[in-house]
């Protein structure tokens, strides 16, 4: 497939906490350059959230249909839920020299540069440091039970993981904002340059 791909994925693998909407809405007129991929996933919507307009919300069944007729570029098992993106969407993209935005786990992202390639594929990691920094965060933004915080903090252990294989790490520490919006601009401006012109 990658033969026929002159487009690029932005990848961005942020743990719940990170920061990650205030970096994404810093980009501005930069985020009207990219293609933002569809998510398949089997998880429940939040209450009470603001989920990403780009998630489909499906059941077990259809997401099985969808592996069973090779829908899917990649897809994982992420805390026993389903998620995946699918080929349709953004094949036209990719062979249009697009550059696609897609938010994505440890697995997913495996996926992508094998099938896509290396050279068609930046991962970028939003490093906002240890567990200890993002449970400060996640209580001071909602009040959250013992049982989700637990599970939060498992899920950030296998989210931790991407960051070795990350081709930009952001660091989002606390007050340190600003820096961390301007490295993230400049990487996706930077990747547009390359693959735009
Ligand atoms: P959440 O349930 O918090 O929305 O997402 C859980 C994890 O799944 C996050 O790390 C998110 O980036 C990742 N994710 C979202 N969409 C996809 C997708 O289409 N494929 C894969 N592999 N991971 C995804």
């Amino acid at each position: 497939m990658n033969d026929s791909i002159s487009g690029h994925v932005l990848l961005l693998m942020a743990p719940s906490g990170s920061g990650k909407g205030v970096l994404l809405e810093s980009l501005g007129g930069l985020a009207d350059q990219m293609y933002f991929a569809k998510t398949y996933t089997t998880r429940k919507k939040r209450k009470g959230v603001q989920e990403n307009p780009k998630y489909q919300f499906i059941d077990r069944t259809t997401f099985e249909e969808m592996i069973d007729a090779d829908a899917f570029i990649e897809w994982a098992d992420f805390s026993g839920n389903l998620y995946g993106t699918a080929k349709a969407d953004i094949i036209d993209a990719l062979q249009a020299g697009q550059v696609v935005f897609k938010e994505m786990e440890l697995q997913g992202i495996q996926q992508m540069k094998e099938v896509i390639g290396d050279e068609h594929v930046t991962v970028v990691y939003i490093d906002a440091g240890g567990w200890d920094a993002l449970e400060r965060r996640i209580r001071a933004r909602a009040s959250i039970s013992d049982e989700e915080l637990e599970m939060r903090k498992q899920r950030y252990e296998e989210e931790v993981k991407a960051k070795e294989i990350a081709d930009v790490v952001i660091e989002n520490k606390d007050g340190h904002l600003a820096e961390a919006q301007e490295k993230f601009r400049a990487t996706v401006q930077a990747v547009l340059k390359e693959v735009k012109g």
